[in-house]
C-alpha cells in the first residue's frame, strides 16, 4: 500500500492532499525556492503526528514540518518529494496562568493572535516577527523568530519554557520544563531553532510577559544614513535598551509611506523607528534622551506618536515594508545577516555597491538596535537570469556581512538558502558536532534533510579521525 493510501486510512482523505494542484501550494515558503511535494497532511492531535512519522519511516520518505510557510530559508520546503506536516489545526490556547504568566499553545497559534487573546490579561508574547499576522508560533519556534521587541526582551528562546515533541521516530517527549532550570541537558535550547530538523514541535510552553504601564514611540528623520546609524550606537552605549530601534533607508520610506501614509518623513535619508516602555517617568526621560542623542547627529524630524492610533499606524508602517516593496516589483528576495552595530554603515555601502553592480534594485528595513541587516532585493523572476544574478549578490552580501565579524542569519534561519553557506562561519569540527547532534535525534535522516547542514557535514568517526 503506498504511503498516501496509509495516510488517507489514518485521517480520511480530506485531511491528506496529494493531487498536484492542491500540494503546488506548499511547494513554496516565502523564500525564492520552490521544492516537491509528495503530500501535505493536516493533523490534529499529538497522537495522529506520530502515527504520520511512524507512517513516513515504513516508507522512508522524507517529512518537512511546516507551519503558515511564512519562513524565507526554504526551511519548510521538502527539496526531494516529501511529506509536509502542517500544524495550523494546533490552535489551542489552553492552561494560562495569569500569575505564574505562562500558556500552553498548539504550534498552528498565529503569532499575534496569541497576544490579541491575552489583551484582557494584561499580557503579551514578546517576539513580535513583522510577518507576526501570519506566522505561526510552531514556525517561530522552528526559526527561533526575532522581531522588532526582541531587541530589549530577546529572542523566541527566551520565551519558550517547555515543547513537546514528536521525535523523528515517531516518539512523544517534553523538552524543557516549567521550573525555570529543569535538570540535565538544555534539550529545549537545541530544539528551538531547530528549523524542523530534530522533530516535530506539537505543543508549546510560553513565556507571557507583562504589558508595559506605559509606551512612547519615536519616528525620526536623519540626513543621511551614516547619522541615523551613528544615533543606534550611541544609543546602546548611553545604556538605553529601547523596546525596539529599526531603521529604514529612504526608498523604503518612499515605498512604505505611498502604501501605507503613515506620514514618514520622505525627504530624509533614513529614519529611525524607536519605542520605549515602562513606567511613565521612565518612559519619559527615555524618550527625551533619544531625542537628544538623535538631534546631536543632526537629526532634525523627531516625532513623537501622541496617542494608540498613531503608534499602530507608525508600525504599520514598519511592518507593510515588505508588502510595500510589491509596488516595485513582483517578486524580492529578503536578505538577514548580522553586523556589529558600529560596523553597519560601511556594509550597508558595500551592500548598495553590491546591488549596484549586480543591477538591482536595494531598498533597507532593518533592526538597527542588535545589527540585524534585511536588505531587500525587488525583482522580476520572469526576466532571465535573473533569479541567478539576485542570488550571486546575496552570497557577496552574506560575506560582506561576516568579513566584519558578523554571521549568516539574525532570525530567517539556514533551511536550505543558506546551508552550503555554514562553512563560512563554522569550521569542520564544529559542523561535525551539529551533525551528531542531528544523528542522535534522527538516525535514520528523515526530518527536514539537506536542511541547515551542508552535506558531508557529518566528517569525523567516533575516534575523531576525518572520514
Ligand atoms: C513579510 C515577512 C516578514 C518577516 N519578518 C520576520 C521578522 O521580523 N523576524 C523573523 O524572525 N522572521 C521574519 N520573517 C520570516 C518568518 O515569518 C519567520 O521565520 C516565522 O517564524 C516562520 O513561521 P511560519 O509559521 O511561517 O513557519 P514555516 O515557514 O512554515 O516554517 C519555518 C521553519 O520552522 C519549521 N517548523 C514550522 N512549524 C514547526 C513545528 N511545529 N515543529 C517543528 N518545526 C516547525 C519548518 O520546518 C521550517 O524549517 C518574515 C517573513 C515575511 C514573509
Amino acid at each position: 500500500m503506498s504511503l498516501t493510501s496509509d495516510l488517507e486510512r489514518l485521517l480520511g482523505p480530506g485531511r491528506v492532499r496529494h493531487h498536484p494542484l492542491d500540494v503546488a501550494v506548499f511547494a513554496k515558503d516565502a523564500g525564492v525556492v520552490p521544492g516537491s511535494v509528495l503530500a501535505a497532511v493536516l493533523p490534529e492531535t499529538t497522537q495522529e503526528v506520530a502515527a504520520i512519522v511512524r507512517l513516513a519511516n515504513r516508507h522512508e520518505v522524507p517529512i518537512v514540518p511546516r507551519g503558515a510557510g511564512t519562513g524565507l530559508a526554504g526551511g519548510a520546503v521538502p527539496t526531494e518529494p516529501g511529506l509536509l506536516v502542517v500544524l495550523t489545526r494546533f490552535t489551542s490556547i489552553e492552561d494560562v496562568d495569569t500569575v505564574g504568566r505562562t500558556a500552553w499553545v498548539g504550534p498552528g497559534v498565529i503569532n499575534l493572535d496569541l497576544s490579541r487573546a491575552l489583551t484582557g490579561e494584561g499580557l503579551h508574547f514578546a517576539p513580535d516577527p513583522s510577518s507576526q499576522s501570519a506566522c505561526t508560533i510552531g514556525g517561530n519556534v522552528g526559526t527561533n523568530a526575532g522581531g522588532p521587541h526582541c531587541l530589549a526582551d530577546g529572542t523566541t528562546v527566551a520565551h519558550i519554557y517547555a515543547a513537546e515533541l514528536v521525535t523523528p521516530s515517531g516518539d512523544v517527549v517534553v523538552v524543557g520544563g516549567e521550573a525555570p532550570d529543569t535538570p540535565g541537558l538544555d534539550l529545549r535550547a537545541v530544539v528551538v531553532g531547530s528549523e524542523g530538523t530534530l522533530g516535530i514541535v506539537t505543543r508549546v510552553l510560553v513565556r507571557l510577559m507583562q504589558s508595559p504601564p506605559d509606551v512612547a514611540t519615536l519616528l525620526i528623520g536623519f540626513p543621511s544614513v551614516e547619522s541615523a546609524a551613528a544615533t543606534v550606537s550611541d544609543v546602546i552605549a548611553s545604556g538605553l535598551i529601547p523596546a525596539a530601534l529599526e531603521m529604514m533607508d529612504k526608498r523604503m520610506v518612499a515605498a512604505v509611506e505611498n502604501f501605507v501614509h503613515a506620514g514618514y518623513p520622505t525627504d530624509a535619508a533614513a529614519v529611525l523607528l524607536a519605542e520605549v516602555t515602562g513606567p511613565t517617568s521612565t518612559v519619559l526621560a527615555d524618550t527625551e534622551r533619544i531625542a537628544d542623542i538623535a538631534r546631536e547627529h543632526g537629526a532634525d524630524d523627531v516625532r513623537i506618536a501622541t496617542d494608540d492610533d498613531e503608534r499602530a499606524l507608525l508600525w504599520k508602517g514598519r511592518k507593510s515594508a515588505f508588502g510595500a516593496v510589491a509596488q516595485a516589483a513582483p517578486d524580492y528576495y529578503l536578505h538577514d545577516t548580522v553586523v556589529p552595530r558600529t560596523r553597519l554603515v560601511e556594509v550597508m555601502n558595500q551592500i548598495y555597491e553590491i546591488g549596484d553592480r549586480y543591477g538591482l534594485m536595494m531598498l533597507n528595513v532593518f533592526h538597527a538596535g542588535d545589527g540585524n541587516l534585511h536588505p531587500l532585493v525587488a525583482f522580476d523572476a520572469k526576466e532571465p537570469g535573473m533569479l541567478e544574478r539576485v542570488q550571486a549578490a546575496a552570497k557577496e552580501m552574506v560575506k560582506a556581512s561576516i568579513e566584519v565579524g558578523g554571521s549568516l542569519s539574525g532570525e530567517h534561519g539556514i533551511g536550505f538558502e543558506k546551508r552550503d553557506l555554514m562553512p563560512l562561519v563554522f569550521s569542520a569540527v564544529d559542523l561535525d558536532a551539529q551533525a551528531r547532534v542531528k544523528e542522535a535525534f534522527d538516525p535514520l535522516g528523515l526530518m527536514n534533510p539537506d536542511k541547515v547542514l551542508p552535506s558531508g557535514s557529518r566528517c569525523f568517526d567516533a575516534a575523531g579521525v576525518r572520514l
